[in-house]
Order: structure tokens, then C-alpha cells, then sequence
């Protein structure tokens, strides 16, 4: 340990000074962390206009086989980055305001998922009926991003209004895994996931409702972590279920998801449930060094809640989760065996208040005001019928059943509010934990790998299954990390740990330490898989996958382009 700090490295770069050509052996940008490219960038070894060059030709190259992103917008990126420049180079003049006062996110390319408002662009929530929307404004994670200097290359793709856990339910095709093309990146941020996963950015934004960052992390091999309910401000984010969602960080480690989730933080008066709860600047300070980070393990104690290795858990996601409690054990952790008793209860009361709330979050799309509109018939009550008919796609419109139905008159006492008290069990069960003085809860992120595009879509159960571990999280408001605990089968599994309310600096530098004692693993270091196959022009498109296995048919065209 300790030899993996890069601050003892020196780095080295074709690119040379300001991005320019030059000497030093082969190493490529788009390979570096957050934290690394910071002191880089810092220091004018490098310049953001080299990252975002770098990373834009990795993601331009191979988004034909990975359907990751809907839009890259180099123009505005690379001014975006030449801003950034800027700014770096008058803080490292004498006099300036010293780069130590910049957040390390200055001139460090992100990806957004595409239900975050970006001023003057799309935002589709990966959606028809939201095709054509132009946002009129900056969301607050936007806003917040741009004031740290952050370079936006473009939006991610999703399920629709995140629903869902495959990316297969968006309108604008699936995305495939890098680590296997076959396989789904898991979801609703799967592009934001499978982004990070292919080197085309160190970092991006992902939201969670029940599962959708942690879940497409753990699938991916990635770092992704959903803060407390009220950490980050959800204005100008596209609502799926107004008392679940949270916007976080999708990462290649820790520091550099601590990195982005401090740029986003914070009580916002333009949403209300945003909490006024500082937010610790420790979050850029996570140890570099591999012993100090270990350290942290000493004395902690974790639960281990038996509810969550649940039935139709595969067995190589039960082993690595265990092993890597085991690691962390040696290390020095306390770990002791808790029951959440009504863990089982997560997944119906989930979806009866997920598409309660979403059916009424998605009432405003009436063809009036956002996107997509179907005026053939000329008379409003049925043009609203047939834009709602032909915008939403399947699950939207299962979603919006389901929650109409449960909050109808007669029925909301038997389904709504009863699946609300239901949800205050959950989170007793939660609270006994933290009660009891516990630092974190350790658990499976999902109860399976990677599984192969089309497995799950026409069983909407079998799909709802694959949050059954992270849904019981978001109804109690907690914060939540997925971190790469090694393969099965070859692909990643991830280990879910869960801390309490406002808890993420804990639960960040216990994933640290993780990361640390695991520093020298075989898997540590491997790429995905499949990465090399997305640079080949002929490799299929997910799209095109999806068509010949449904078909049996070769499809032609790339698919609906927003
Ligand atoms: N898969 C879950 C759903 O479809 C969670 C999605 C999410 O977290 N946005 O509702």
C-alpha cells in the first residue's frame, strides 16, 4: 500500500504542456480521475481544452456501440473548456485569486443525464413526448456545475422518466455495457453509468428514485453513490416521484464522486425540500494516501442485515459482497449481523408511491406546453388523448395506471396511505440500526450482474426485482454507495453500503478504504471487457441488436434521434 498515491508519480503525457505535442511515454487523458486531472490542471500540465478534446473523440468514436449518449455537444464544450483555461490561467498568475480557491471540478469534462435542464438544449428524460423541449433555464445541479468550472460534453441517455432499470425503456434505443455489448448497463442511468465505465468522462450526474445510480454502477464497474433525500436541490430536474428522486455523482472512485457530489450540495430556495445542511468540505480531501484511507476501517462497525441477500440472489454477487466484508473485517471493522424486517415490504410499497407520485408529476404533459404534440384532430380533448397516446411509452403508461388507480377515490386509504405507513416501518427499521451506533450498512447492490438486453423487458416484475436491495433506501431518505467489489462470471458486482441521514463523508471514506485495502486486486485495474469492440465502425448498434433479436432481422438506420 501507499505506492499508488499519484501524488508521488510524475505524469506523463503525449500531450505535453497546455495540451500541446510532446515528449514523455504514452498516456491517455481520458484514463485520468478527477483528482488527477485537478493537479494537472492546476499546475498547466495539462489544459481542459486537451481533456475535453480527448474525452470528446473517445465518446464521438464509440457511441455507435454504446448508445450512451443522445447528444455530444463539442461546440459547447470545447468554449466551456477554453472558459475553463481561462480561469485556471488568471488564478495562476501572480496576484490572481491561486488556484487552491478553484473546486477541482474546473475544466474537468462531465456528462449529464438528459432530464437535467441545461439552458438552450434538450432535455428528453429519454421520453417522445418530450422531444423537441428546448429548457429555458439552468437546473441548480447545472448551474452549480457551472460555477465550478465543470465542462458539460453532453447528455446521457435512460429509461424513460427513469423508470426502469435496463435503459431498454428509452424512446431513443437501449445502451449497451461495456464490459459486454450484449448485456444492459443496468438503469434508469445507464448511459450516464456506461459513460463513466468507457472513459468518455471521469464523472457524471445520474438521478435515483429506487436504485437508478447504484444499480447501473454496480453493472457497470463504477462508483455511484445517491445522497440523502434534500442533499442535492431537484430544480430543473424532470420529476419522476417527487419523495424518492435524488440527483448524485457516477464516478471511476470515490474521491472523485465525493468531488462531484460537493460542487452539487446544498439548500437551494428554489426547491423547498432542499435541506440547509452544511456541506463538508472534507468531501475534496478523501485520503490519497492507500494507508491512511485503510485506516479509517479501524474499530468501525458495519451491519450486515440478512434481509438482503435475498432469494434469487446469484451466488457469485453473494460471494464478493461477503468477501469483501471479510476484507474489511481484517481491516480492522466491526461486523455484526443485523434484520431489517421489513425489507420485503420495499418493493410493493415502492410501487404503489413511485407511480402514485409519477402519475401525477407526469399530468403536465398535455401537448400544450412541453415537446412532442399530436394537434391532427383538432379538438383539444382528443389531441391531448393521442399526444399522451403516441408520447409515452409502454412503461410511463403502466406506471401512470398503477398510480391513478392507487390514489382514486376508495382506494387511496387501501393502497396510498397505507403504503406510506408501511414505509415509516422501513425506515424504523433503519433508524434501530443507527440507534444501535453502527457507522454503515453493508449489502449487495443489485442481486445480479449484468443481464443480457431483452432477459427482463416484457417482464415487468422480473425488471422491478432488480432494485429489491437499493428501492428500501430511497423510501427512507438515506444515503446510499455502490463500489466495484470484483467480477463474476467476468462482470462487475457491486457492494452496496448505507449510511445514516447527511452520513455521505462516512460513507465516502469507508468506500475509500475499500478501495484501499483492495488496491492491489487482480480486477482492480481491468477495463471493461468489450471496451476495444466499441472502436470497431462495424460493431452493431444496440439498436440494431435489439432489432435482429426481435426480428431476427437485421434493423438499418441508427434509431429515433432526439
Ligand atoms: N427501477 C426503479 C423503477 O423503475 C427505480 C428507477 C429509479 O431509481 N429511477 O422505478
Amino acid at each position: 500500500m501507499g505506492e499508488r498515491d499519484e501524488e508521488d508519480r510524475p505524469f506523463e503525457t503525449t500531450q505535453g504542456r497546455d495540451g500541446g505535442a510532446g515528449g514523455g511515454a504514452l498516456t491517455d487523458l481520458t484514463r485520468l480521475h478527477v483528482h488527477e486531472m485537478a493537479r494537472l490542471l492546476r499546475t498547466g500540465e495539462v489544459s481542459s481544452r486537451a481533456l475535453a478534446e480527448a474525452h470528446l473523440a473517445a465518446a464521438g468514436r464509440q457511441n455507435h456501440a454504446l448508445n450512451a449518449w443522445l447528444v455530444i455537444d463539442r461546440k459547447s464544450a470545447l468554449a466551456q473548456a477554453d472558459a475553463a483555461d481561462r480561469r485556471l490561467a488568471e488564478s495562476r498568475r501572480p496576484g490572481g485569486s491561486g488556484v487552491a480557491a478553484l473546486h477541482p471540478l474546473c475544466g474537468v469534462p462531465v456528462g449529464l443525464k438528459d432530464l437535467v435542464s441545461v439552458k438552450g438544449g434538450q432535455a428528453t428524460a429519454g421520453s417522445k413526448i418530450l422531444k423537441g423541449y428546448v429548457a429555458p433555464f439552468d437546473s441548480t445541479v447545472t448551474a452549480r456545475l457551472r460555477q465550478a468550472g465543470a465542462v458539460i460534453l453532453g447528455k446521457t441517455n435512460m429509461d424513460e422518466f427513469a423508470m426502469g432499470s435496463s435503459t431498454e425503456h428509452s424512446a431513443y434505443g437501449p445502451t449497451a455495457n461495456p464490459w459486454d455489448l450484449t448485456r444492459v448497463p443496468g438503469g434508469s442511468s445507464g448511459g450516464s453509468a456506461a459513460a463513466v465505465a468507457a472513459f468518455h468522462v471521469p464523472v457524471s450526474i445520474g438521478t435515483d428514485t429506487g436504485g437508478s445510480i447504484r444499480q447501473p454502477a454496480s453493472l457497470c464497474g463504477i462508483v455511484g453513490l445517491k445522497p440523502t433525500y434534500g442533499r442535492v436541490s431537484r430544480y430543473g430536474i424532470v420529476a419522476f416521484a417527487s419523495s424518492l428522486d435524488q440527483i448524485g455523482p457516477l464516478a471511476r472512485d470515490a474521491r472523485d464522486a465525493a468531488i462531484l457530489l460537493h460542487a452539487v450540495s446544498g439548500r437551494d430556495d428554489r426547491d423547498a425540500t432542499s435541506a440547509p445542511v452544511p456541506v463538508p468540505d472534507e468531501l475534496l480531501d478523501l485520503p490519497a494516501s492507500d494507508d491512511e484511507a485503510a485506516s479509517y476501517l479501524k474499530g468501525r462497525r458495519l451491519a450486515l442485515p440478512r434481509e438482503y441477500f435475498v432469494d434469487g440472489m446469484e451466488p457469485g454477487v453473494a460471494a464478493r459482497v461477503r468477501e469483501a466484508v471479510a476484507a474489511m473485517e481484517a481491516a480492522g471493522a466491526i461486523i455484526e449481523e443485523v434484520s431489517l424486517p421489513h425489507t420485503d415490504y420495499g418493493l410493493a410499497t415502492y410501487y404503489i408511491i413511485a407511480p402514485a407520485e409519477a402519475s401525477s408529476n407526469l399530468a403536465r404533459y398535455d401537448g400544450v406546453v412541453y415537446g412532442f404534440a399530436d394537434r391532427s384532430s383538432g379538438d383539444y380533448i382528443a389531441d391531448y388523448l393521442c399526444t399522451r397516446g403516441t408520447g409515452f411509452g409502454p412503461e410511463v403508461k403502466r406506471r401512470i395506471m398503477l398510480g391513478t388507480y392507487a390514489l382514486s377515490a376508495g382506494y387511496y386509504d387501501a393502497y396510498y396511505l397505507k403504503a406510506q405507513k408501511v414505509r415509516t416501518l422501513i425506515k424504523a427499521d433503519f433508524d434501530a440500526v443507527w440507534a444501535a451506533g453502527f457507522d454503515a450498512i453493508c449489502a449487495p447492490t443489485s442481486p445480479t450482474v449484468a443481464f443480457p438486453m431483452g432477459a427482463r423487458v416484457e417482464d415487468p416484475v422480473a425488471m422491478y426485482l432488480s432494485d429489491a436491495c437499493t428501492l428500501p433506501v430511497n423510501m427512507a431518505g438515506l444515503p446510499g454507495i455502490s463500489i466495484p467489489a470484483g467480477l463474476s462470471d467476468g462482470l462487475p458486482v457491486g457492494l452496496q453500503l448505507v449510511g445514516a441521514p447527511w452520513r455521505e463523508l462516512g460513507m465516502l471514506r469507508l468506500a475509500r478504504a475499500y478501495e484501499a485495502i483492495t488496491a492491489r486486486a487482480t480486477w482492480r485495474d481491468l477495463e471493461p471487457a468489450e471496451l476495444h469492440l466499441t472502436d470497431d465502425p462495424t460493431t452493431p448498434s444496440p439498436l440494431e441488436r435489439q432489432a435482429r433479436r426481435t426480428q431476427g432481422a437485421p434493423a438499418t438506420g441508427s434509431g429515433d434521434q432526439p
